[in-house]
This record gives C-alpha cells, structure tokens and sequence, in this order.
C-alpha cells in the first residue's frame, strides 16, 4: 500500500492472495488494509488536499505529465504484472497501459483550462463562478481494466487539485500500484494520491463513513454502486457511478457483403477483447431479419480458433457458463467450459434465444455472443432498449440517415456507428438507467471533481 508517500505493509501483517487467473497459482500477496491502516490514508489524503489544492494547475500539470511519460516507458513490465493477475493478452494489457498514460497526458493539458466563468452584472458588481477541487476522493476500481479504471479517476482528481484514495479490486491490485508508483516517481506529493489494498466492503464502509472523504467514485456492478450511495447517504458525498452496460448491437441489411465482413470483423474484436469483460461489450446483437444467417456464418468464421484469455476468477466463470446452460438456446460454438488449470471459457455464439433467457437480461460479462433477429428500425430500437441498463450502443448501417434515427433513439451513454472503439481520454465515459451516473474522461471530468463557488461583489 501506499500511504502519506510511503509503500507498506498491513499494519497487522495480514495479506491476501493473488492469483494468476490462467494457471490459478499464487502469484502475489497484497496487504489487506486495518483500520488503523484506512485511517492513516484518510488522515493522509486531508494532508496531501490541503498542500495539492494551493498548488498552482501548471505544476500539477508537470507532475501528470512526467508520470504519462514514465508509465510509457514502463508499459511492458506493467503490462506483465497485469496479464499476470488478470488474465487478458500481454499486447492487450500493454495497450491498457498506453491507454492509462494516454489519461494521464490529457489530464495534465486540462489542469491549467479548469476554467470559471464571469457573470453579467450591472454596474458596480462583479460575479463569477469559480471552480475548486472537491477534496478528498474515495476511488474502487473493477478487475476488468485494472490500469485504465483507476487512471480514469487518478489523471482527473490530480489535475484538479483533489487529493485521492484508490482501492483497486483484490483480484489484479498490483496493476494500479504500477501506476500510483509513477506518479510518486514524478513527484506528486505525499498524501495527494496513495493506494490501499483490502476487503472492498469493509475498505469503503470505513473510507466514506469517515468524515475526510468529499467525493466517492466506483466503477464496478449495480449492486455495489447501490451499496455506495446508501453509506453516501450519511454525509451526502457526490458519487460518481459506472456500474456496466448490456449493449446492443443493431445490424442493418443495407450492409453489402465487403461492409457486413468489416462488421463481423469489428463486432468479433469487440465482444471477445478481455474474454467480454467489459462493460461497453457488445452483449446482444440484433440483426435485420433477412441478413441474420448471412451474419451468422461470417461471425463463425472469425470465431473459428480464436483464442482468448481466462476470465478473472472462478465465480465469473461459473457465471457465464450458468448463463450460457439456462438460454436454451442454439449453440453454435463454444459453450463448453474446457478441463485443465485457469478460469478459460470458449468464445460462445448463440442464436434461437428465447425472449425470457437471462443472457438478454443480465449482463454476462464473459465471452458470449448472442445473436437475435429484428424487423425494422422501430422493432430494433425497442429491443435494443428493452434493458434497464444504458451504457454503450452501436450501429451499423451504409445509410447515415438511419444511423441518425436509431442514434436519436438509443438510451445510452456512448454510441458508437460503425464503429467499436469507445472509449479515450477526451471522451465521457458513462452511462444512464442502472449504467449509473457521472462522467469521467472528457471535459465533462471537471464537473465530478471540483465544485463551483459563485463570487458576488461590490464596493463596500
Ligand atoms: P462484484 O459486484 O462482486 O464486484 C465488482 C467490483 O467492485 C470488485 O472489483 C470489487 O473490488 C468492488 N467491490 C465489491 N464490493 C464492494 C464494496 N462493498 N465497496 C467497494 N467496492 C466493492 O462483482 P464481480 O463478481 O466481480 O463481477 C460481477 C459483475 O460486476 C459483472 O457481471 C459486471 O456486471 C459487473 N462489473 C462491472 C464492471 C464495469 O466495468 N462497470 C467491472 C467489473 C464488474
């Protein structure tokens, strides 16, 4: 952990095991947080605001900007430990890490343009509206992007002048402390960013029970984040919440053969990058009717020896495969959890569902593709929507005016029209209905990590 600038153990000496999700080996032991321990990180994190918060914007800059630069040049041996402990492809984790150093330069641009704004006044007065770091952040991250999850919420708190606390999940926690060590090594203070590793639950009763944090910030499930915001109730912290997604995908039959091949391409890469443990992972495809076999057969060919990392742990899998046994659907591959060590699941394509299998209704977060027919752009809208989730949305369609249409009728945070890749640094990550609320990347950052104060004067 560490904690007021410095790495330790627990105090009482207790840790928790690490596992390598491919070979289910022990790989690490992590401190697992006392309370003694929490309590010095909060008395740290207060510290470390009230130094971070009077330091002006271009030296917070600097200090996110050197440790973007160091995190490049540390990206493989990051990346190692992240594929280690989580299980994704080392040239998957490697980009992650990039991605993570991608949050950490942009942030550093936007410290110095966290701009206020002047009120018109009539003569005499002056008002404005100026923006302040919130304060101290209480920060858990999910095992499914354990670098990106928590640059997303480091690169915005420092730029801005709050101080944080990161609880990375126990399942990949040596990923973040990667990160959290590059921004020590480029300066950051003591107090303003430090990381303690423990039982999630009983990390967050004790962070945002405590008087010191201001701002809590969760990605991780529904019922975590509901679990958050009743002990928010107490001192009515802002949350910010990204709680997954079940994102639909709408095909179109305008699509010629060349298009629908490119669709099959970018939805295979989608669906099963981290064996689809990721919340903006296409989860249900619909396709126009008359083009659904035709889809079907190009999406098996791609499929067709694809390999594919382990799931994070045992509990994911079991999941899935639960998932994937009570469809009672048409399996077209896959869907046969393998023998031998590590959390491995096959790519597992599906069609045939029927309309009450728990696939289309939870969010599977595992390597399942299940692939359903629609009969028009109204009929795709509504079955896209028909979840109370809202994260991410995609559209494929050679006729940019249906694009539009569905577009304007998606219920989600991000939408992507011919296109997968969601997710940067200038852009706003988050969701709507159960996807949570808040937006972390993108401008949108400043409004989850300063308040704003309005200023009326006039002459005495
Ligand atoms: P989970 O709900 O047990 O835990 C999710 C994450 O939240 C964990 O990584 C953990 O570190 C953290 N957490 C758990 N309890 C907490 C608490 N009381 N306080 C603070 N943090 C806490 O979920 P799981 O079994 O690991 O995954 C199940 C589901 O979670 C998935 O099917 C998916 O729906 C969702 N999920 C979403 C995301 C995302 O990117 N939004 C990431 C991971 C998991």
């Amino acid at each position: 952990m560490f904690i007021g600038g410095a790495w330790r153990e627990a105090s009482d000496g207790r840790t928790i095991d690490v596992l390598d999700p491919a070979t289910e080996q022990l790989v690490a032991q992590v401190p697992n947080a006392s309370d003694a321990d929490l309590d010095d990180a909060l008395a740290a994190a207060a510290a470390g605001f009230e130094v971070w918060r009077r330091t002006p914007p271009a030296d917070r800059a600097e200090v996110l900007d050197r440790a973007g630069r160091l995190l490049i040049e540390r990206s493989s041996a990051i990346a190692a430990v992240l594929t280690e402990e989580q299980g994704k492809p080392v040239a998957e984790a490697e980009a992650e890490v990039r991605q993570s150093a991608e949050y950490l330069s942009w942030f550093a641009g936007e410290a110095v343009r966290s701009y206020g704004r002047l009120l018109p006044t009539g003569p005499g007065h002056r008002a404005w509206v100026e923006r302040r770091p919130i304060g101290p952040v209480a920060a858990f991250t999910a095992w499914n992007f354990p670098a990106s999850l928590p640059a997303r919420k480091l690169a915005p708190a420092v730029a801005y002048g709050c101080s944080i606390i990161v609880c990375p999940a126990i399942e990949a926690p040596r990923t973040a402390a990667g990160l959290v060590r590059a921004l020590a090594d480029a300066g950051v203070p003591d107090g303003v960013v430090n990381l303690v590793t423990g039982d999630p639950p009983r990390v967050s009763e004790r962070l945002i029970g405590s008087g010191a944090i201001a701002k809590v910030t969760l990605t991780g499930s529904v019922p975590v984040g509901q679990t958050l915001v009743r002990l928010s109730a107490e001192r009515l912290q802002p949350l910010t919440l990204e709680l997954g997604g079940h994102a639909p995908v709408l095909v179109f039959d305008d699509l010629s053969d060349e298009q629908l091949g490119r669709t099959a391409d970018a939805v295979v890469r989608a669906k099963f990058r981290n064996a689809g443990q990721v919340c903006i992972s296409p989860s249900r495809i619909f396709v126009q009717r008359s083009m659904v076999d035709d889809f079907v057969a190009a999406v098996i060919e791609r499929v067709d020896g694809l390999e594919i990392g382990p799931l994070a742990n045992a509990r994911r899998r079991e999941a899935v495969a639960e998932l994937v046994h009570s469809s009672r659907a048409k399996v077209h591959c896959g869907g046969v959890k393998p023998d031998g060590p590590g959390f491995f699941y096959p790519p597992t394509v599906l069609t045939d569902l029927p309309a009450d299998a728990a696939v289309l209704r939870d969010e599977p977060f595992g390597p399942i593709m299940p692939i359903l027919p629609f009969d028009g752009l109204e009929d795709g809208i509504a079955q896209a929507n028909a979840v109370p989730y809202g994260l991410a949305a995609y559209v494929f369609t050679a006729d940019l005016q249906r694009a539009d249409v569905a577009v304007a009728g998606l219920e989600a945070g991000m939408i992507g029209v011919n296109e997968v890749a969601l997710a940067s640094a200038a852009s706003p990550f988050g969701g709507v209905k159960l996807s949570g609320y808040g937006r972390e990347g993108g401008t949108e950052s400043l409004e989850a990590y300063t308040v704003a104060t309005a200023v009326t004067t006039k002459g005495a």
